[in-house]
């Protein structure tokens, strides 16, 4: 036995490290934070959380370009159509789930109940259209610049994005200290402004210290663009026989070479996750700002969240391919711990291909096309957060919301999480767009910020999760497809032979 103990802590060499360094991580931060660290000193410390935060994201460019392209040139035409019917079926009824579970939430638990305050600013809201957030979303698939798409996300009309620190309190809602980043309507004065004089419900701005541009970051990839253009050349010199060869063999290298790329980095990554960990516990607030509305709200989230990622995806899972989803799960364990570590579905993707293909003997051909498409338009726990979040909102203001605005919440917060970036928090930023479709005060995202770094980590695993099950259904649906090209590719070898 002392073999197969042996064998299994080889096997599981990096889940344990992982574990081992996130508990660590924990330990550290709690025996620094009576030291009170100032704000440098904690953004020195984690620095080599930020490293490994940048590591990933270099690497995720041209992965989800290389594996895109790969993954759509291997396949014939009709079998990567009928795989992608599939995905998008997944991922459509998997976010509907989730949008629902959230709104059932934050119905029957009522966090913002107790509140009395009346929403009287219908007049001055501006209504953002629902269709300009759609063509805004669709704008994003058609990059008119590629070169531009790699660097630069493409920004909606709705998000600048700055980094401040503030003091909010009020009446009702304490919303805390909090160092985040957060989406304003137009630039920081005009948020400044609607923190002040947002009625009754902010009463009061203590101070704003710091203000500092996200450095270098506000990190854009324009991820959806490069998903449509490269699921299109894949296509297009997939079907290019003998004249697309070379393409496709580049591609293939630069795929296989950025896989080797991850098999390094993940050596370094229970160390980057550790930082990341317990620079955020260092930096967090004494979490008596959890009571209330906000603790209740709070709480809202996470019974949502562990509902669809621990019953209704497994169960899914299950009922699909009738194997053990938990076997499945384990597999991703360090893509999670990944998520929870980073807040960004797209930082973490190198790993999950690395669980999926290592752990969980997922079909190349599945994931190189599944995973990169999910981690950009599929994020179940965005949906659920973002409806949950507005209609939590509405009920903080006393707003009465009839069914038509339900339902008109629910396309926005799928609109919504399909347009958001796998970055962190980026669903904050997207939320505007869900609360202006029904005339919610955007300034009132101030009131949910407090809690947002941590909800963020919580709704990027059920991210991640997602995106990987449906890797696991996906395949187990197309096998009859994989099957015959492999019959197919075997005859064409003995062919040529
Ligand atoms: N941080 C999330 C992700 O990367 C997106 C969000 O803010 O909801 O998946």
């Amino acid at each position: 036995t002392a073999d197969s103990t042996k064998s299994f802590f080889r096997r599981n060499a990096f889940v344990l490290f992982t574990i081992a360094a996130v508990l660590l991580g924990i330990i550290l931060a709690f025996s620094l934070r009576p030291y009170q660290l100032t704000y440098r000193q904690i953004k020195y410390f984690s620095f080599p959380g930020e490293l490994l935060m940048r590591m990933l994201q270099m690497l995720v460019l041209p992965l989800i370009v290389s594996s895109l392209i790969t993954g759509m040139a291997s396949l014939d035409g009709r079998a990567s159509g009928k795989m992608g019917m599939r995905a998008v079926v997944y991922y459509m009824v998997t976010t509907i789930i989730a949008v629902f579970i959230g709104i059932l939430m934050v119905i029957i638990i009522h966090p913002g109940k107790g509140s009395k305050d009346k929403l009287h600013r219908e007049g001055r809201i501006e209504q953002v259209q629902t269709t300009d957030a759609f063509m805004d979303l669709v704008r994003n698939m058609f990059p008119p610049n590629l070169v531009e798409a790699c660097f630069k996300q493409y920004k909606t009309q709705y998000s600048t994005r700055v980094f401040t620190r503030t003091v909010l309190h009020s009446s009702n809602v304490t919303a805390g200290v909090t160092t985040t980043q957060i989406p304003v309507p137009e630039n920081f004065t005009s948020i400044l402004e609607n923190v002040t004089h947002a009625l009754g419900t902010i009463s009061e701005v203590l101070t704003f210290e710091e203000v500092i541009p996200i450095p270098g970051s506000a990190n854009g990839v324009n991820a959806l663009g490069l998903v449509v253009f490269s699921m299109c050349f894949g296509l297009v010199i997939g079907s290019m026989k003998q004249k697309g060869r070379a393409l496709r063999e580049f591609f293939n290298c630069l795929n296989e070479a950025i896989m080797r790329l991850v098999a390094i980095i993940i050596w370094y990554a229970p160390v980057g996750i550790m930082f990341l960990i317990a620079g955020k516990i260092l930096e967090m607030d004494d979490l008596a700002v959890m009571g209330g509305q906000l603790g209740m709200y709070t709480l809202t989230v996470i019974v949502g969240l562990l509902i669809h990622a621990l019953c209704i995806l497994p169960l899914l899972y299950f009922i699909v391919t009738h194997r053990n989803p938990w076997v499945f799960i384990a597999g991703l364990l360090q893509a999670l711990i990944t998520a929870l570590g980073t807040s960004s579905s797209s930082a973490t993707l190198p790993i999950t291909f690395r669980c999926l293909e290592e752990n969980n003997g997922v079909d190349r051909r599945i994931t190189r096309f599944v995973l990169p498409v999910g981690a950009t338009i599929n994020m179940d726990g965005t949906a659920l957060y973002e409806a949950l979040a507005a209609i939590f909102i509405a009920q903080v203001n006393n707003y009465e919301l009839d069914f038509g605005q339900i339902i008109t919440i629910s396309i926005t917060a799928t609109a919504a999480s399909i347009g958001a970036a796998g970055i962190p928090q980026a669903g904050l930023v997207t939320m505007v767009i869900v609360l202006t479709s029904v005339g919610l005060p955007t300034e009132d995202i101030t009131l949910i910020i407090a809690v947002d770094w941590f909800l963020d980590r919580l709704r990027t695993t059920t991210n991640v999760l997602g995106d990987s099950l449906g890797a696991g259904i996906v395949e187990h649906l197309s096998r009859h497809e994989l099957d015959a090209q492999d019959c197919e590719l075997g005859n064409s070898v003995i062919e040529e032979k």
